[in-house]
């Protein structure tokens, strides 16, 4: 910075650099340092040069290229390894196995658990490629919470009753009205009840009731309980990144992509929602999420894609502030 500002000063010339700082988060800025003429009609004796120094902070579009980096090795790592898997399965099939018919049913099992594992994979990225598509658009529906809930213990347990199942459905409040997309929040309690059937230890009771609000509040909570192993402190701030797993063996042997609460965050996210997570060691989980109340929802959401563009037509662009994506 000082060598360009002195070229700037000496020399005339102008700069154009990055540089990073150092500190405890890192970051990365551009400089544009440009020696300015001197005004028309100053006196070149008592008038100092002038130079013109910007400074742009490039650090959240770095750390969103360094995710995207991330993310698609990342995907392709969790494609290949099923991949890997398929190829050897085929291999073995036509050579040392051939004319095997235990090994034959035995490989062919292996590969189309392989399979499934590809097309939970491609349907989670495919779901959250919507849902990122669409997250600053807030949903406008009116929605049923119990029907969603019923719908999404249905979708989390195949085969089973909600009613009767692990999954117990307590009733919620009566006058509850929700703006949202019903099949995006299914998915979201739907997530959340497959994990804690996943993790939640087999055969243990799983609740999903109303969480405790005060009096008067603006937003509604759901929570679901389970009474398994618990997830350590140190890894709650990040199970909802993509592809963040407490044991990776684990996760994949229960079918489980990475994905699954990253999907949910981001459907939050569209709902100005939050899901709050409450785990102890050999206890269990409690995931609760919170979502605005109708009434609360109208005030708080952003206006629609129409009303912005009408309120930038009228207003330039005053108002309008960037969204604050944390990951
Ligand atoms: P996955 O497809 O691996 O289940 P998720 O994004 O849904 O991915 O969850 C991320 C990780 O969080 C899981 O791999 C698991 O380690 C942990 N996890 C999620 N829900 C629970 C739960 N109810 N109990 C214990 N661990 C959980």
């Amino acid at each position: 910075m000082v060598d360009a500002v002195n070229r700037a000063y000496l020399e005339k010339q102008p700069s154009r650099f990055e540089f990073s700082i150092r500190g405890a988060s890192e970051r990365h800025l551009q400089a544009f340092v440009q020696p300015l003429p001197k005004s028309v009609g100053s006196n070149d004796v008592l008038t100092p040069p002038r130079v013109l120094i910007l400074l742009e902070d490039h650090t959240r579009a770095r750390r969103a290229e360094q995710l995207h980096r991330d993310f698609v090795a990342n995907a392709s790592h969790e494609l290949k390894t099923p991949l890997a898997s398929m190829t050897a399965s085929i291999e073995t099939l036509r050579g040392p196995a051939k004319g095997d018919d235990a090994a034959y049913e035995r490989f062919l099992g292996i590969m189309a658990q392989q399979a499934e594992r590809m097309r939970a994979l491609v349907e989670d990225l495919m779901s959250l490629n919507r849902i990122e598509l669409n997250e600053h658009i807030a949903p406008r529906d009116a929605v049923d919470l119990s029907l969603i809930l019923e719908d999404a213990a249905a979708l989390a347990e195949p085969g089973a009753k909600p009613g009767q199942a692990r999954i117990n459905l307590a009733p919620l409040p009566p006058d509850l009205s929700l703006r949202g997309d019903a099949r995006e929040l299914t998915q979201v309690f739907a997530n959340l009840m497959n994990n804690a059937l996943k993790y939640g230890g087999d055969g243990k009771q799983i609740d999903v009731v109303p969480a405790k609000v005060a009096p008067g509040s603006s937003r509604i909570g759901i929570s679901v309980i389970d009474r398994g192993p618990g997830i350590a402190r140190e890894h709650l701030p990040r199970l909802t990144e993509r592809f963040y797993r407490v044991d990776v063996p684990v996760s994949r042997n229960k079918g489980g992509t990475g994905l699954g609460l990253a999907i949910v965050k981001h459907v939050l996210n569209r709902h100005r929602g939050e899901l709050e997570i409450d785990s102890e060691l050999g206890r269990g989980s409690r995931f609760t999420v919170w979502l605005p109340k109708d009434d609360a929802a109208k005030g708080r959401l952003e206006p629609s894609a129409t009303a912005l563009l009408q309120g930038l037509r009228e207003d330039g662009l005053r108002g309008i502030a960037s969204s604050d994506d944390k990951e």
